[in-house]
């Protein structure tokens, strides 16, 4: 699949995403050959910058992706650059009239896919400047938006942020990116589930006995203080990737993969989640910081050592959760969430632990059987793990826990394309399908709410040390069994 004609406006376009993500993924797009010949990049930012000083800067992004020189060259020729106030309306006239001109030089038909790739609260301010000049009008051609996370900081905000979008944008015209989404393995949750007949009968709560997903992180907040002070872990990574993580393991078969048909699955997923209230909140979450501590013989500092954070911060590095799905395939089954910085490894895992036989024959041998458990790595070793019993060799009965395991690179000898590469190809062909819908967006801030309020006002935090698994209260979440052995 080749992406239709089109241009990439980024706004941001001298930001640290732009550097790190956008323009790799777009260049690899067009090393693969996967970008239409009638096809720009136009970088928009307040930085004094021309066209050349872009390309520049680009080419020393790109320049350790590709040896070919020829390949570059014919990349940097089609980048362009336009400083400006993001507020400023004599910007956006400049846009128009350069757009127009470069619309009309690589004949793009007027398609243009806008990245917002600024500050959140940017977001409204160029979206009703762009409505302004007409930019956001589609005349037999696409006028198209991605928006980065955060989107909004609670209900209100995002909500009003979301009124601002749809003031100029029909919702089909808006990308909210998640890039946990275009992540293979993530992807691969829904061809396990729905491509192969082996899982779903047993995937209810008949068969499993509690699902766990851990994102954790090695690293600290690093140059991020000012946004994650405001923001914390529970809105940084619950209100998007965890619960999107949570729907795509949960939520039933879509009737299609057409964009509406998986959408809805997975908003009625999210309207099943059992609300959070006031009396519910302190036994079913866990908030926690981390204090200092060596990891790899090397003292890291705590939190509120941090730079840029203040020294009595109460801001969460650590949420752990137990979710319910009230509807019939879920009933009873505890979903427990965790996420964390500085926390032992980098990892992201989904586990699926089975229940224990009905009736063991090994009892009277003193077996403790092992529950089943099929982990999915989503990062890093991608692939996924089945753990079962089996008989251990040797004259005595006895049993050992035997893994078969499947790697991505073990076996496909493909390098798997990076999440922006799939979101912006997507988004240049017109699929809404991994990007989040407005009434997702909504419900998954209206199920944080209570505890974004409760939290405000009670900020209790329990404290961990760096490179552990987390503050040891996380425990109390569970009536019987405990975290999963993460491997
Ligand atoms: P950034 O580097 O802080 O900002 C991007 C650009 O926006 C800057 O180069 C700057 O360009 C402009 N800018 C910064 N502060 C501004 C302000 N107060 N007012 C107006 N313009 C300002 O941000 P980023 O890390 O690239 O992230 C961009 C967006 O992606 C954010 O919404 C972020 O939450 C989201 N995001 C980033 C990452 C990541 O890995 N970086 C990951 C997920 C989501 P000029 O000064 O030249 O205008």
């Amino acid at each position: 699949i080749k992406a239709d004609k089109s241009s990439i406006i980024i706004f941001g376009a001298s930001g640290d995403l732009t550097s790190r993500k956008l323009i790799p993924a777009i260049f690899k797009l067009f090393k693969r050959n996967l970008l239409s010949e009638n096809f720009y990049v136009l970088g928009v930012a307040r930085t004094q910058m021309n066209d050349q000083n872009f390309r520049d800067k680009t080419k020393n992004i790109i320049s350790n992706l590709c040896k070919d020189e020829k390949i570059i060259n014919r990349f940097l020729k089609i980048i362009y650059y336009q400083n400006g106030q993001y507020n400023d309306i004599n910007l956006y006239k400049i846009l128009n009239d350069k757009i127009k001109y470069l619309d009309d030089k690589y004949k793009t038909n007027g398609n243009n896919l806008f990245y917002f790739a600024t500050p959140p609260d940017i977001h409204s301010i160029i979206i009703k400047k762009l409505g302004e000049v007409g930019l956001n009008d589609q005349k037999n051609n696409f006028k198209r938006v991605i928006i980065e996370k955060p989107f909004g900081s609670d209900l209100n905000s995002s909500n009003s942020l979301d009124d601002e979008l749809h003031k100029y944008l029909e919702e089909q015209q808006i990308y909210r990116i998640d890039h946990y989404l275009g992540k293979e393995t993530v992807q691969n949750i829904m061809m396990l589930r729905f491509a192969n007949i082996i899982f779903e009968p047993i995937w209810n709560y008949k068969y499993i006995d509690n699902i766990q997903i851990t994102v954790s992180e090695s690293l600290g907040i690093g140059h991020r203080a000012g946004y994650f002070e405001n923001a914390g872990l529970l809105r940084d990574m619950f209100q998007n990737h965890m619960l999107q993580l949570l729907t795509l393991v949960a939520m039933e078969p879509p009737a299609s993969l057409e964009p509406v048909s998986v959408r809805n699955e997975k908003v009625k997923l999210l309207k099943s989640i059992r609300p959070f209230n006031n009396k519910n909140i302190d036994d079913n979450l866990v908030r926690g910081q981390y204090i200092s501590s060596k990891i790899d013989d090397e003292i890291v500092p705590g939190y509120r050592e941090e730079k840029n954070v203040a020294k009595n911060s109460c801001t969460e590095t650590y949420v752990a959760g137990k979710f319910f799905i009230d509807n019939w395939r879920w009933s009873g089954v505890p979903f427990y969430l965790r996420s964390g910085k500085r926390l032992k490894k980098k990892l992201s895992q989904i586990a699926i632990i089975f229940k224990d036989v009905p009736h063991s024959i090994f009892s009277h041998d003193f077996i403790n059987l092992e529950q089943n458990s099929l982990i999915l790595n989503v990062q890093p070793d991608e692939g996924f793990s089945l753990y079962i019993q089996a008989k251990q060799p040797g004259s005595k009965l006895c049993l050992n826990t035997l893994n078969m395991d499947f790697k991505y690179k073990n076996h496909f000898d493909f390098d798997p394309p990076e999440a922006y590469e799939r979101l912006i190809l997507d988004a240049l062909i017109g699929d809404q399908t991994l990007f989040v819908r407005s009434d997702a967006m909504k419900i998954s801030w209206e199920l944080l709410e209570p505890i974004i309020n409760k939290w405000k006002k009670e900020n209790t935090l329990n404290f961990y040390e760096a490179g552990t698994w987390g503050p040891k209260e996380s425990s109390r979440l569970f009536k019987n069994g405990t975290w999963y052995p993460l491997r």
